[in-house]
């Protein structure tokens, strides 16, 4: 598979996400029989299997790949990924473990009700990683269109709508960067100076 636009190369991407998330459903239905909703039981702050559910993804979002080392844990949410409008009231299914993912605030926002075609779901698939063959991240860290689909008018929208093409994925992705490289090089001088930036480019951030 193709590099993946949401990693820097300091990101160590992980397992499978699918069988985890299957594993999870499994594990909430044996504890809590009744439960029908099982975004209900996610979706709870601060409970055990939203815990779970974030690290599966390892507090990342799905959609930008940003990580709590840019924005506070408090800024991600569980996103149906078929938005539930969709589903025509039934909450069970939509609700179902495989339709929720960890997204970032910002995207989740972004992204609100936005339907796509049925064949599409298989191609924005963040979970087994589809996603990363629609978009790359250019040298200059800007997300782009892959030149294949830069005519299909709906991972365009896509792209458009969850607003992968806005500066500040630029400046995340940098300071993304910043971090993996500061960690990494944890016990040298110059990830102290590092260190420096770091603290002011994510003040600056964060007064977007
Ligand atoms: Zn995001």
């Amino acid at each position: 598979m193709k590099n993946d636009y949401r990693n820097t190369i300091y990101w160590v991407s992980k397992k499978n996400i699918v069988s985890e998330k299957d594993a999870l459903e499994k594990k909430i239905k044996a504890e809590h029989s009744r439960t029908k909703i099982i975004y209900n039981q996610i979706n709870k702050k601060d409970s055990v299997y939203n815990k779970l559910f974030r690290n599966i993804y390892s507090d990342k979002c799905s959609y930008c790949g940003i990580t709590t080392d840019v924005v506070s844990s408090e800024l991600f949410e569980i996103d149906h990924f078929l938005c539930e409008s969709s589903f025509n009231g039934d909450s069970i299914n939509a609700g179902k473990i495989k339709n929720l993912v960890l997204s970032c605030k910002k995207c989740n926002r972004a992204k609100k009700d936005f339907i796509w075609d049925e064949v599409y779901s298989s191609k924005f698939n963040v979970d087994d990683g589809s996603i990363t063959e629609l978009f790359y991240r250019d040298k200059n860290y800007y997300i782009k269109v892959e030149n294949k689909f830069i005519t299909d008018k709906t991972i365009c929208e896509f792209y458009r709508k969850l607003k992968l093409d806005e500066e500040i994925r630029r400046l995340d992705f940098l300071l993304m960067n910043m971090y993996g490289f500061s960690k990494k090089h944890s016990s040298d001088r110059i990830s102290e100076k590092i260190s420096k930036y770091i603290v002011l480019l994510q003040q600056k951030r964060n007064e977007l």
